[in-house]
């Protein structure tokens, strides 16, 4: 396992974009990828999770897309290092633990199909992207925020496998749930997300798909490096 950090120049300056269904691993995967390569970490979801989560505080409904998207255009939304963490603001309010919150994950979806609310989170995404050296993950950064990604990964795994891995890691966190609630949560955001309109979950004709089902997450870090220092020799 290689866990120092990796200093190859033609792995300098790239933008790396992760898709995947709910709990395929693709936070875990970006972050530590990001950290070993010394790039920049944008978790694009989160950012539909901090919308999501001032709307439910503001009593705005997931179902108002106008609404919503007048507060995606305006609203203070801020990635910051806290102790070596990436931690999202808004408006100088650190919400990181509260966007991870049950209710913030049941309406996220439909918070995030609205046309508006994706128009603008994507155009501050490309913003973040224009310095390069990145690694991007979400639903649609492969498709729609960097078409142009020098690599492009589509992360999967089993319903079940999903599942289980959410389920551990939401126990470790004290979050008390069952593996069935999680795969039935799972299965609505996936139909959800892969079904809209705008900007729908799908496989980039040219991404490579990692099956992570028995790997662990060290073995999908070490297998995207590996695909890199192939592709980008
Ligand atoms: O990845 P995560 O589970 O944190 O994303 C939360 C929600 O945000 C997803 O269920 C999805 O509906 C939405 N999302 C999206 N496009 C992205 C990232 C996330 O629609 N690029």
């Amino acid at each position: 396992m290689s866990t120092q950090k990796i200093n190859l120049s033609s792995l300098k300056g790239k933008i790396i974009a992760i898709d995947g269904p709910a709990g395929s691993g693709k936070s875990t995967t970006s972050k530590m990828l990001a950290e070993r390569l010394g790039y920049t970490y944008l978790d694009t979801g989160a950012m539909y999770r901090a919308l999501t989560y001032f709307a439910l505080k503001n009593s705005i409904s997931p179902a108002d897309g106008d609404k919503l998207s007048t507060v995606a255009k305006n609203i203070p939304i801020e990635f910051k290092q806290v102790n070596e963490k990436n931690h999202i603001f808004i408006n100088g309010e650190d919400v990181t633990a509260d966007i991870r919150s049950r209710d913030v994950t049941k309406n996220a979806s439909e918070v995030a199909a609205h046309k508006g609310v994706r128009e603008a989170m994507v155009k501050r995404q490309k913003e973040i992207g224009k310095q390069g050296s990145i690694v991007a993950e979400g639903r649609d950064t492969t498709t729609v925020v960097f078409p142009h990604a020098d690599i492009k990964i589509y992360l999967t795994a089993s319903v079940k496998d999903r599942a289980q891995r959410r389920f551990l890691e939401l126990i470790k966190s004290g979050v008390s749930t069952t593996v069935e609630e999680i795969e039935a949560d799972i299965t609505r955001r996936d139909e959800f997300d892969s079904n809209r309109e705008h900007s729908p979950l799908m496989k980039s004709h040219d991404a490579i798909i990692v099956d992570t089902s028995n790997m662990t997450i060290e073995g999908q870090v070490d297998h995207i490096v590996s695909l890199m220092r192939s592709i980008l020799k």
